[in-house]
């Protein structure tokens, strides 16, 4: 039987302000344990909440990026459950009245353009974090990130794939980071995914039964959990049993989903409305300051990449992902560089040596305007295609410009006829069969004969100059 999947994602994303949602305690990340907390945060008696403007201001500015209706009308839930790492007994959510609703995301899979709809965007506060260390005998609590401000952006269940969960992800990812709202680093739990998972038979309209997995934190582990998560679903139904409503977590080291508990029913957690918050009633006006100060997307910026510097979909796509490297190929560009090879360069051997070195592109000492220098010596003929690659590299390694390199190594193109004559000569003196069978009519000996010579002139020849010089003398 053909099964289609289902999949919904629940991202929760830690807001870049500063301090925490309620209280002024700082968000700062990898503080001493318990060094950032205070009364409103730790849930001492007697202490009111106050709602920290600027998350506010972000989950709007988040909202309309995502194309949301931003509620006229929204506010604080409690939602009750118990642990050591959530003092309160409860955490202040949005249940019934969240701040944004009814969005959508674009996402490019294959070159096809998806919507996926965003159901709601969401602000709450985060709890802390038990720590199970000192032999089995104690656990402890760090309450630094209790309070700190997320925002649960829910999608649609309109995903079908892994793959396109990750691409949702990757863009969610692009979107946060271009408005500063988040910085989505999956490492540090500053961007974390939940997966509702369920398949039904091809072509039937009821959603099958759904599992939650939890605990996705990198774009790899996206697809692998799904996966995994819809095999194991497929094999259950087909061995005739059914799959049940739970908690699953991704175990990324085994590399399989486990049974966590049954899922919970929102009636579970007791939702109420927050007494010691006021409702929020954004003005119209300050949406509208919101709204006009929203930088350019990474959706139109591709667009643009495309229509103004002629790219293909797929490198405008690849370029806007990030909104750094976008930045970094208009800097290019604008340095001189033609867009098609800057794009090039910067996919080709750029992205190779930083995902080498897992650096991002702003760790990285080449700067734009070196690459467009570089180009244009490829272009005067001063050096090769080839040598250009090993140019490259060194001014990735040490920031140098291209011209100097080339002086220092020596690594000037020889265009000299009277110097590629020699070398010609000689490599064909030394294979006079292959020459004679080249003369036979086997051109693809041409090849052989283009690397030989290279190769004793350390790749500095000239293409053009050496191709004509060899075509001429072997056919002598
Ligand atoms: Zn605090």
């Amino acid at each position: 039987m053909n099964y289609e999947v289902v999949i919904g994602l629940e991202v929760h994303a830690q807001m870049l302000t500063g301090t925490k949602i309620f209280c002024g305690c700082s968000t700062q990340f990898g503080s001493e344990p318990n060094t950032q907390t205070c009364e409103v945060c730790i849930g001492m008696p007697g202490v009111l909440p106050v709602l920290n403007r600027k998350a506010l201001e972000f989950a709007i500015r988040t909202g309309l990026a995502m194309n949301c209706t931003i509620s006229p009308y929204s506010r604080f839930a409690r939602k009750n459950y118990f642990y050591p790492d959530l003092p309160k007994g409860y955490q202040i959510s949005q249940y019934e009245h969240p701040i944004c609703e009814h969005g959508h995301v674009e996402i490019m899979v294959d070159g096809v353009l998806k919507r996926i709809g965003i159901t709601r965007i969401h602000m709450e506060e985060d709890a802390g974090k038990n720590i199970h260390e000192g032999g089995g005998n104690y656990s402890f609590v760090d309450l630094n990130r209790t309070g700190v401000p997320l925002m649960e952006i829910v999608s649609e269940p309109d995903i079908r794939s892994p793959r396109e969960a990750s691409e949702y992800m990757k863009k969610l990812r692009a979107i946060l980071r271009y408005l500063g709202v988040c910085d989505g680093n999956m490492e540090q739990g500053s961007l974390r995914c939940d997966a509702n998972v369920s398949i039904r038979p091809a072509g039937q309209k009821e959603f099958g039964t759904r599992a939650e997995v939890k605990n996705i934190n990198s774009f790899r582990f996206v697809e692998k959990a799904l996966e995994y998560e819809i095999k194991r679903q497929v094999r259950v139904l087909q061995e005739g049993g059914k799959v049940i409503q739970e908690t699953r977590l991704w175990d990324s080291a085994k590399g399989i989903t486990e049974s966590m508990r049954s899922k919970e029913e929102a009636h579970d957690y007791r939702y109420f409305p927050e007494p010691d918050l006021v409702p929020i009633m954004a003005d119209e006006r300050w949406i509208s300051e919101i709204r006009a100060g929203l930088p350019e997307l990474p959706d139109a910026r591709r667009g643009r990449f495309v229509s103004e510097y002629g790219l293909p979909e797929y490198d405008a796509d690849l370029l806007t992902s990030e909104k750094a490297v976008a930045e970094w190929f208009e800097e290019a560009v604008k340095s001189g560089g033609q867009p098609k090879t800057v794009s090039n360069w910067m996919m080709g051997e750029l992205m190779r040596l930083l995902n080498e070195e897992n650096k991002q592109i702003d760790e990285c000492l080449l700067r734009p305007a070196r690459l467009a220098g570089m180009l244009l010596l490829i272009e005067k003929g001063t050096i090769s295609g080839k040598i250009a690659k090993t140019v490259f590299e060194e001014m990735y390694r040490t920031g140098k410009d291209a011209g100097e390199i080339v002086r220092e190594k020596g690594l000037l193109q020889i265009s000299d006829e009277s110097a590629i004559e020699k070398a010609v000569d000689e490599i064909i003196a030394k294979h006079p069969g292959e020459a004679d069978r080249y003369r036979a009519g086997d051109e693809k000996l041409l090849g052989f004969f283009v690397g030989q010579v290279m190769k004793t002139m350390k790749g500095k020849a000239n293409p053009q100059v050496l191709n004509g010089m060899l075509k001429k003398k072997l056919s002598q």
